[in-house]
């Protein structure tokens, strides 16, 4: 993919305000140069989120988020860097070109003709479904009326009725002068070995599927009508659209464009099979719901979720087989750093069925006790599997230790462990040698129980703030601090990162929209948009600096004398040569940290 050139950029965010671009989301009060709202990315009562039009970024002190512009329209309207760009230039008038981004289809092109032959299609199913007097669309109706289907739920995902005809829609494409070779390219009709072309779908009730910007990309079509001459028998429940340039199977989910907000405001997303899965309980109220259908759930759904939320609850139909494989698929949810549950439904039922017989409160229960992946994968292989017997014990801890490897967050995965250890009756130490063995994931190699944090850390990350603070505010300390101070002294990675970075590229100002489009990482990003709404509170300048400078050597000559400490202590019975050597050095290391405190005196 090209990227976007750096000229089309800067005119995008030349054109665009910061504060004029949020404030037409979020009301925005003036603060001084500053403008405050309530974050509208996390709940809050007290506003705390800055925008500062000073310097084009906004910070929320609440949830951390920060940026520029772009960032802020990708975060707000959950697009990527390249569909945020586009969506302001489109704003300003700055036009993107097609080639600077080849996979954003562009109206005219071969992509953007798909979706218009979708659209069609869709404007064709459904007249036939609303055809007034006519008996088969009656029929239809009825049909979907005692599936549970009212007429808002029908419009809302845009149901239709494929007649049983051959060239049904063959004929309505091409009377709205669609070429037979789009019709083909969109597998909506198709050409057998003679030659003869006609509509893949024949009397089925049509569901339209979008993408998750509401475009349509394909169909599932569902067997309905089975007196009227096609022998159902022969034919299967669902067809679906084959899988096109605009519509992939792994990469879309049905009814997101429906339940997007819902997802957003749940802050959870319901996963199920099939359309009528999701139709039927959103008609009932629960409305943060999709479906993978006709296809197991991937990690790129995963990704498209996580945009929106990162809890699931997957509804399983009832069916015992397989269920063990679905399982093992999940455990790339964890991987996708999901937090995943899983509903049971009783036996015979899928939601749809469920929800019609139990209706919707009953159903969404059974959501909110969901239980963990790691508490249903447990409970299932203890039916199977009798955890009494040694071998078969072994065999359940193996299962349960490949989920909790996937776990990436060091302190769940040892909560999962201990879990483990006490429903197994089997030693923590024991399952963590285990883990080790079949471990994937990098570590870094560090023992966790030999870190602690020193106390004088979180201080000396004050001087450091203070100083970034100082160097943003005036270009000229950069020069002064690199002479003197390290980045490696700086104790905070992000910190320590972007004092590299300034460093490196011999900056003599610090300009944070250049920050942000070269190092372009959310965590530095909302580091630096912290720093630059704070107020430090800094009056002398240089003063400070020389302070903070001071503060963080002082840190880390701390930092040594600790060590040396314990190396001390380690071997203080032996009066060795090495013995001594480190006491000469601790003390050697005392004085110039006394020198340090000797300076702050005098000067002040
Ligand atoms: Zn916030």
């Amino acid at each position: 993919m090209n990227k976007i050139s750096d000229s089309i950029l800067e005119e995008i965010q030349n054109c665009c305000d910061i504060a004029e671009i949020v404030s037409g989301y979020i009301p925005l009060k003036k603060a001084g140069r500053n403008f405050k709202a309530n974050c509208p990315f996390h709940h809050e009562k007290t506003a705390s989120f800055v925008v500062s039009p000073d310097k084009q970024i906004f910070h929320c002190f609440g949830c951390g988020a920060g940026g520029d512009v772009f960032s802020f329209i990708m975060k707000q309207e959950r697009m990527d860097f390249p569909e945020a760009v586009r969506f302001l230039g489109e704003k300003v008038g700055v036009v993107v070109k097609k080639e600077e981004n080849p996979s954003y289809p562009q109206a005219g092109s071969f992509t953007g003709s798909l979706y218009i032959v979708n659209e069609l299609a869709e404007k064709y199913f459904q007249q036939n479904l609303l055809k007034p007097g006519d008996s088969l669309a009656e029929l239809a109706m009825n049909y979907l009326e005692n599936r549970g289907l009212n007429k808002t739920a029908l419009e809302c995902f845009n149901l239709g009725l494929a007649v049983d005809k051959w060239d049904g829609l063959l004929n309505f494409l091409q009377k709205n002068g669609i070429s037979q070779e789009l019709m083909l390219k969109s597998g909506l009709v198709v050409k057998n070995a003679n030659g003869k072309v006609f509509d893949c779908f024949r009397n089925r009730i049509m569901f339209p599927i979008c993408n998750s910007q509401g475009k349509r990309i394909g169909f599932g079509g569902r067997i309905w009508n089975t007196v009227s001459g096609v022998n159902s028998a022969n034919q299967p429940k669902y067809i679906n659209s084959p899988e096109t340039e605009v519509y992939k199977k792994s990469k879309n989910l049905y009814g997101f464009n429906q339940s997007k907000k819902f997802i957003i405001d749940k802050d959870y997303c319901i996963v199920v099979e099939g359309y009528l899965d999701v139709i039927v309980p959103f008609e009932a109220g629960i409305k943060n719901i999709v479906a993978s259908c006709g296809t197991a759930f991937t990690s790129d759904h995963a990704r498209i979720l996580k945009r929106y939320t990162h809890n699931l609850v997957i509804v399983f139909d009832s069916d015992p087989a397989g269920q063990e494989a679905t399982l093992r698929s999940l455990d790339l949810l964890i991987e996708e750093g999901l937090n995943v549950k899983i509903a049971k439904l009783e036996s015979g039922y899928d939601p749809d069925s469920y929800v019609r017989k139990y209706g919707g409160i009953k159903f969404q229960n059974l959501v909110d006790n969901a239980s963990s992946l790691f508490d249903y994968k447990l409970n299932l292989l203890c039916l199977k599997l009798n955890k009494l017997v040694p071998e078969e014990k072994a065999k359940i801890a193996a299962s349960m230790l490949e989920t909790i490897n996937k776990i990436k967050d060091a302190i769940l995965r040892s909560s999962y462990i201990k879990k483990l250890s006490e429903s197994l009756m089997v030693k923590e130490e024991l399952l963590f040698s285990e883990l080790k063995k079949i471990k994937s994931f990098p570590t870094g190699g560090v023992d966790i129980s030999k870190v602690s944090i020193p106390k004088i850390y979180k201080m000396s990350k004050v001087a450091e703030k203070m100083l970034m603070s100082l160097m943003f505010e005036d270009g000229g300390f950069i020069k002064d601090l690199k002479q003197i101070v390290d980045y490696d002294e700086f104790s905070d990675p992000i910190a320590k990162k972007i004092v590299r970075h300034l460093y490196e590229q011999d900056l003599s100002e610090c300009n944070p929209i250049e920050l942000f489009k070269q190092i372009g990482d959310t965590q530095i990003n909302s580091f630096i948009c912290n720093l630059l709404v704070s107020d430090m509170g800094i009056d002398n300048k240089k003063k400070s600096f020389e302070d903070c400078v001071r503060k963080i050597k002082k840190d880390k000559i701390q930092l040594q004398l600790d060590a040396l400490h314990q190396q001390i202590n380690r071997l203080k019975q032996s009066e060795s040569q090495e013995l001594m050597s480190l006491l000469k050095q601790y003390n050697e290391l005392k004085k110039e940290q006394n020198a340090y405190e000797t300076v702050a005196k005098k000067e002040s």
